[in-house]
C-alpha cells in the first residue's frame, strides 16, 4: 500500500526536517517536472511497513513580498487537494500562533484526514504546546521530535488508523 501524504504548515515549524526523517535514504526528487511548481518537494519514504508519497510543501522560507501568505494558501491547497492524509505540523515549543491558524482553517474546509504533530518535542519539551494544538479539535496531536526521531512509532500508528 502507498500512501499520499502531504505535509503542511507554516515555515519552521520542521516541515522539511520531517519529510527528510520519512523519506530516509530513499529520497528521491522529482519536483523538475515542467510547469510542476518548485514550491513542492516529493519524495520516496517508508514508515513501518507502509510505502509513502511525500509531499513537502516548501520553498518559500525566503520570501518576503506580500504574496507570500497567498503562495502558501495556494500551495497548500494544491497539496491538499493531491494527498490521502495531511499531517499539519506545529512547533510545540512555541505553540500555536496567528500563521498556524491560517493552515487550520485551510484543513478544517476539507474532509481530507489530518494527524496534528506537536514537533520539536524531544525530552519533555512541548506539552504546554501540544495541549494547545489538541484544543483545534483536529484530533489528538502526536508529540513528535523530527530532528531526534522520536514518537516515530507513535505517529505510524497513528498513519495506519487512518490509512
Ligand atoms: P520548515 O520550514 O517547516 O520546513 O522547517 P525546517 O525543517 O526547515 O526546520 C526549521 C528549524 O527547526 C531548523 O532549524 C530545524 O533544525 C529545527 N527543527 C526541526 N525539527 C526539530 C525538532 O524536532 N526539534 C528541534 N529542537 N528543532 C527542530
Ligand atoms: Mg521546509
Amino acid at each position: 500500500m502507498t500512501l499520499k501524504l502531504a505535509i503542511v504548515g507554516r515555515p519552521n515549524v520542521g516541515k522539511s526536517t520531517l519529510f527528510n526523517r520519512l523519506a530516509g535514504k530513499k529520497l528521491a526528487i522529482v519536483d523538475d517536472r515542467p510547469g510542476v511548481t518548485r514550491d513542492r518537494r516529493y519524495g520516496a519514504g517508508r514508515l513501518g511497513d507502509l510505502d509513502l508519497t511525500l509531499i513537502d510543501t516548501a520553498g518559500f522560507e525566503d520570501v518576503s513580498d506580500e504574496s507570500l501568505e497567498a503562495r502558501m494558501r495556494a500551495q497548500t491547497e494544491q497539496a491538499l487537494d493531491e494527498c490521502d492524509l495531511a499531517l499539519f505540523v506545529m512547533d510545540a515549543r512555541e505553540g500555536l500562533t496567528p500563521l498556524d491558524q491560517v493552515f487550520v482553517e485551510l484543513l478544517r474546509k476539507r474532509d481530507k484526514p489530518v494527524i496534528v504533530c506537536a514537533n520539536k518535542a524531544e525530552g519533555r519539551a512541548g506539552e504546554a504546546g501540544a495541549n494547545e494544538a489538541f484544543a483545534l479539535g483536529l484530533g489528538e496531536p502526536i508529540p513528535i521530535s523530527a530532528e531526534h526521531g522520536e514518537g516515530m512509532a507513535d505517529l505510524y500508528a497513528a498513519i495506519l488508523a487512518l490509512a
